[in-house]
């Protein structure tokens, strides 16, 4: 990301001066993104309002806040990321912003740092899209309900057993997803960027590729060619698209190759997929759609 502009910094300091007159009645935490937002709501409870600090159909590799971003956030107490490299920006957000606020990395504590992030044990990768993996999200929750326990102690009782009910819930989830993506196991995603690798391992689907490598880099011709490859090669009948990603190139893969593009929704946050299990269920559905022979 490019460095904080002199605009956002001011917006930043207005909204800080702005905090103490205007108390929201709620404490409030942040998330980067709607599925890990939705996910600190299990277990936070009523007290806490999160926040989503992007907006849907933004993607997230390459988010730049906006002055109006940062005054929805300033007020957090605890802002909770994805890790290993994803939004590394919130970093500096934090800092600049909200100070006295708590940064969560959410994917160091289910095991997924970035490949710079030294040792670590119970490492188990550096992919940073571990929440599309219901697994792994409810690997998550523990350690949310423990930050939250520290900053309000009075109610470490209720985090920590929401976060058992909120484990329960992914795990039961997770069942429904295998079994709904059980008909089409073995098959290749094509996607339109590499966020589908825990997902596809979780229901054994393949790993296919995806359209765009490089987080904001369109597609070379070889990369193209590559993709080409694979859908003749494995007979590859649909290209999942995403909401957060150009369609151009899924549009042209699909017309090269004479396939249908299908949309999955890796970010959610909209109505039908506006919580973290309905975006999942969205998912699966078009998944299994997708890839089920016609
Ligand atoms: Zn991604």
């Amino acid at each position: 990301m490019r460095p904080l502009s002199r605009i956002l910094l001011t917006a930043c300091l207005g909204a800080a001066a702005a905090r103490g007159e205007t108390a929201p009645p709620r404490r409030v935490a942040a998330a980067t993104i709607a599925p890990l937002a939705s996910l600190a709501a299990m277990v936070a409870g009523p007290e806490w309002e999160i926040r989503t600090i992007i907006p849907p159909g933004v993607s997230p590799h390459v988010f730049e806040p906006s002055p109006r971003d940062v005054r929805r956030f300033a007020p957090a107490r605890l802002v909770v990321a994805v890790g290993a490299g994803y939004d590394d920006w919130v970093g500096k957000l934090v800092a600049a912003c909200a100070s006295d606020a708590v940064l969560h990395d959410a994917g160091r504590s289910v095991g997924v740092v970035s490949e710079d992030g030294g040792d670590h044990d119970g490492e188990i990768g550096h992919d940073p899209h571990w929440w599309l993996s219901p697994k792994l999200a409810a690997r998550a929750l523990a350690p949310l309900a423990e930050r939250f326990a520290r900053l309000d102690p009075a109610g470490a009782a209720g985090y920590r057993m929401r976060a058992r009910d909120g484990e329960a819930a992914l795990l039961a989830l997770d069942a429904e997803l295998t079994a709904l993506l059980a008909p089409v196991k073995g098959r290749p995603i094509v996607g339109a960027h590499n966020s589908w690798a825990y997902f596809a391992a979780d229901y054994g689907l393949e790993n296919g590729g995806a359209i765009e490598t490089v987080p904001g880099r369109e597609p070379s011709p070889r990369d193209i060619k590559r993709l080409l490859d694979l859908v003749r090669g494995r007979n590859v009948r649909v290209v999942f698209a995403e909401p957060q990603f150009p369609p151009a190139a899924a549009r042209i893969l699909a017309s090269d190759a004479g396939i249908r593009v299908a949309l999955v929704d890796a970010i959610g946050g909209v109505p039908g997929r506006a919580d973290y299990a309905a975006m999942l269920r969205f998912d699966a559905r078009a998944f299994r759609k997708g890839l089920g022979t016609p």
